[in-house]
């Protein structure tokens, strides 16, 4: 199939009406530290995305690197 593009982040863009740590709705109570869990969460995420990518880097550095 042509012209059809994977939506990627999607997941950023659709936002669910329950909490995704305590799997609570986003109204009911106290989301405070769900949202401080989220963050550490967030932060290890991209800590391994960026984690990887500079192993990406340094192994492309390597294969040009003659
Ligand atoms: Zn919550």
């Amino acid at each position: 199939m042509t012209g059809v593009r994977p939506r990627l982040a999607s997941h950023a863009l659709d936002l669910p009406n329950h909490c995704d740590i305590c799997n609570k709705a986003r109204s009911h109570g106290n989301h405070q530290r769900c949202s401080k869990v989220r963050q550490v969460r967030q932060s290890a995420y991209w800590d391994a995305y960026m984690a990887n990518v500079e192993a990406k880097k340094a192994q492309q550095g390597r294969r040009y690197a003659r």
